[in-house]
């Protein structure tokens, strides 16, 4: 699905990923632990193509084929999802006619013809029934006065109805209240499968607790500097990041 090898990046100069390898193969969650600073959202932007990051070293390939040319566009229209990409705040445009066009969008830059209104609707009650989200919800304006638990609903709605084959998610834990930062686990796990893949950005273990990752690497100055299951998340909700960094 995914294939890193080497990637240095960084910005104005000052490199803030080091060399980082990372497989992800289909039907795999992964997850990416480390103190702030490390470097975890700018792995996230550099795989979705921000062009504000200059790559100086490394690849990347999405299914065999390099994507380092892609801009971001082209990124997503390959099947790249990034959470917080839209934290827009569009007046009059409501959540529905926002995901509408978005998926649209997608179609059009492959070739296909707009999905049909009444699949669409379709399509649209079962995702947000999925997520518990109220009809009412999806008639407002795209984040305008949404709580950051709303915020989140909607990046997950927005996720299930994109159906990416990569999606990656970068700290979808922050601002979540217990239930939310559930139903938000529960849109994960429901979006998972053998043909996509999820890259879940965290530095906390408890949505782990909810999201089963198949490995989980941590990340630190830029580098994964250890690798393993998910019991090393367990392990590092009670001993902390500083062993992993003396062992390294
Ligand atoms: P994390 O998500 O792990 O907290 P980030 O990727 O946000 O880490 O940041 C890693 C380092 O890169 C930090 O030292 C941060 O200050 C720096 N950095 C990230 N984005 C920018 C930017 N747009 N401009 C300048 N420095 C940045
Ligand atoms: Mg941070
Ligand atoms: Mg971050």
């Amino acid at each position: 699905m995914l294939k890193i090898k080497n990637l240095h990046a960084g910005i104005e100069g000052n490199e803030i990923l080091k060399g980082i390898n990372l497989d992800i193969k289909p039907g795999e969650v992964h997850a990416i632990m480390g103190p702030n600073g490390s470097g975890k959202s700018t792995l996230s932007s550099v795989i979705a193509g921000n062009e504000n990051y200059e790559v100086s070293e490394g690849s990347i390939e999405m299914e065999n084929e390099n994507i380092m040319e892609l801009g971001p566009d082209e990124r997503a229209h390959r099947g790249i999802f990034l959470s917080f990409q839209y934290p827009i705040e569009i007046p009059g445009v409501s959540v529905t006619n926002f995901i509408k066009t978005s998926i649209n969008e997608v179609r059009k830059a492959r070739g296909q013809e707009e999905m049909p209104a009444a699949e669409m609707l379709k399509m649209i009650r079962e995702k947000s029934d999925l997520l518990g989200i109220r009809r009412d919800f999806l008639s407002r304006s795209l984040n305008e006065g949404f709580s950051g638990g709303e915020k989140k609903r909607n990046e997950i709605f927005q996720m299930l109805m994109l159906d990416p084959k990569l999606a990656i998610l970068d700290e979808t834990d922050s601002g979540l209240d217990i239930d939310a930062l559930r139903i938000v686990a529960e849109g994960v796990n429901k979006f998972r499968n053998e043909n996509n893949a999820v890259l879940l950005i965290t530095h906390y273990q408890r949505l782990l607790d909810y999201i089963k990752p198949d490995f989980v690497h941590v990340l630190s100055d830029g580098k994964i500097i250890k690798s393993g299951d998910k019991s090393l998340a367990l392990e590092l909700e009670s001993k902390g990041y500083d062993w992993v960094k003396e062992e390294a």
